[in-house]
């Protein structure tokens, strides 16, 4: 594939033709390609330029499909990780100075490199996370665009000159980096929640240790090992893959030289790690986790509802901090919705994402098939019916059958808990207010989608949705240029767009006495 042919609004586009996971058709993979590309995946820690071993040993990166280990990585140690951030501590003055274009370029030159390896860089997240082929590229070609856009905002950061209001001294203000950062990343995106900090924090001219997730840590891996390629000096990003990340990173979060931390994952980590960066009174950006209502009304194209349904339910197997967790469907129209999107889920293909054609791949673990279980179990228990799917799949690998559930009682957990799996449960409304008073009765505001032809509707509801995203008649928002992010219990922080390099600057102000 072409660079000019993965624009961020290409990504949109084609996610939005509706089916699950379109893009270029891919045939079924075979066991050497497989080794080939796990074995181009370097397994040490990278700090300070230097690729090391780990002083805890390895630990195991698992295939869901098939429950098997894949390879062996390094396990950082508290120590390791302290070499990290001294790597990143040294190495800031010298990266903050360094011309802005330069930095721009070396991401530029990544992101080509990350298009031009497209093929084989999904196969290997696919490999790691699950899900289908065709999902992975579109993820790659998502978290390569971060890169893209931040190559650009890198010699966009600049400052302020005003006349003070008595007319006689000025202010001037200038955006500095805020230093060295952690970033820890979840599963669900083994690239693209990387690179949404990398790409800002690298054009900032901030230095970093990232940890990713130690069920996915091989996308990462690459990725440091194409940014050393591009030419980043040796020093701005440090990387340690980890088996426990308290240890790992508890001792940075609380050394008095680091600067920021930027965190994606649950809610309840969220918390614990705001905590102890209270400690430190680091920066911070929180993105946590989701409760997505999609709200349907009564005046919809409900094909084009249902198709949205399937691409903001379905994507990632429904493990997306966006995922649609709820269907709130206008009373008229609530059966005939369901209906339709239960032959569409029943219909998708289930098996391991390298197969061709598949398009719902495994979870990630036993542990996530287990939740998706009881919160199914708990609600069909209290009354909810099944229109399809309801269970999960005999033998290896842990899938789960695309589920649509009907008739959902008040008290059942799936309205108020992320599912973040393939189940779609559908409640009907009878009017606007009860529609939005359901979408906002939840803890979390990361996004909601709605679906209504009626622009003053949609208007009027978009503005009472208590979420930081609204996706108005798609079913995704993700976009490089636009900034992602939620309130409430889903956090702070906006990543991507021209808010995303915020999150790395510094305002400084100085007083001009003339
Ligand atoms: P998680 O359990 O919170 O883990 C996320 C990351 O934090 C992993 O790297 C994990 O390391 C690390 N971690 C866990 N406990 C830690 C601790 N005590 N100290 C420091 N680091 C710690 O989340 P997940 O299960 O990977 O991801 C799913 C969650 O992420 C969902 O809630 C989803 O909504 C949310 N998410 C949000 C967004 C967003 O933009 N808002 C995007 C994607 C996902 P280990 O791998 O070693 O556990």
């Amino acid at each position: 594939m072409g660079v000019d042919q993965v624009g961020a609004g290409d990504h949109g586009a084609r996610w939005n033709t509706g089916r699950v996971g379109y893009l270029d058709p891919m045939t079924t993979t075979t066991a050497p390609e497989e080794q080939r590309i796990l074995d181009q995946v370097p397994k040490q820690l990278f700090i300070g330029g230097r690729w090391r071993d780990g002083s805890k040993g390895t630990l195991s990166v698992e295939d869901p499909a098939t429950g098997d280990s894949l390879c062996e990585v390094a396990d950082a140690s508290a120590d390791d990780a302290k070499a990290a951030l001294e790597a990143a501590v040294e190495t800031g003055p010298e990266w903050a100075s360094h011309p802005p274009r330069e930095r721009g370029e070396i991401l530029r030159r990544a992101f080509e490199a990350i298009v031009s390896r497209a093929d084989e860089l999904a196969l290997l997240m696919t490999l790691e996370m699950g899900k289908p082929l065709k999902e992975s590229k579109a993820e790659i070609t998502y978290g390569a665009e971060f890169l893209r856009w931040f190559s650009e905002q890198a010699v966009r950061i600049d400052g302020r000159y005003a006349v003070a209001p008595n007319g006689q001294g000025r202010l001037l203000t200038m955006k500095q980096p805020v230093g060295p950062c952690l970033l820890i990343t979840p599963w669900n995106f083994p690239l693209a929640m990387g690179t949404r900090k990398i790409g800002p924090a690298i054009a900032a001219g901030c230095t970093m240790v990232v940890k990713p997730a130690q069920q996915t840590p091989l996308s990462m891996l690459m990725l440091a090992r194409i940014l050393e390629e591009a030419g980043l000096p040796a020093g701005v990003l440090n990387l340690i893959t980890a088996s426990s990340a308290s240890e790992s990173t508890g001792p940075l979060i609380n050394d008095s030289r680091l600067r920021k931390l930027s965190f994606t994952g649950s809610t309840e980590v969220g918390r614990k790690l705001m905590e102890q960066a209270s400690q430190n009174l680091l920066r911070l950006s929180m993105e946590l986790g989701g409760n997505a209502p999609f709200l349907v009304f009564d005046d919809a194209d409900l094909d084009a509802a249902v198709q949205g349904a399937l691409i903001a339910k379905m994507r990632n197997i429904g493990e997306a901090c966006t995922a649609a967790n709820r269907f709130h469907v206008a009373d008229s129209v609530a059966e005939q919705f369901a209906e339709k999107l239960a032959e569409k889920m029943g219909s998708m293909k289930v098996g391991r994402g390298t197969e061709d054609g598949v398009e719902v791949g495994p979870l990630i673990d036993q542990n996530q098939r287990e939740k998706v279980e009881g919160l199914v179990n708990q609600a069909v228990g209290a009354g909810a019916r099944i229109l399809v799917g309801g269970q999960a799949r005999d033998g290896a690998g842990y899938f789960y059958d695309p589920t649509v559930l009907t008739d959902i009682p008040e008290d059942a957990e799936l309205l108020r808990e992320e599912i973040f799996g393939p189940v779609a449960p559908v409640k009907g409304f009878s009017d606007e207010d009860e529609a939005i008073a359901a979408a906002n009765n939840t803890e979390f505001g990361l996004v909601a989608y709605v679906f209504t032809r009626d622009l003053k509707r949609a208007l009027r509801v978009v503005e009472r949705l208590e979420t930081g995203m609204v996706g108005l008649n798609q079913g995704m928002v993700s976009n490089p240029a636009a900034p992602f992010g939620g309130i409430k219990q889903s956090g702070f922080g906006r990543e991507g767009g021209p808010e995303g390099i915020e999150e790395y600057l510094e305002t400084k102000y100085v007083a001009v006495n003339l």
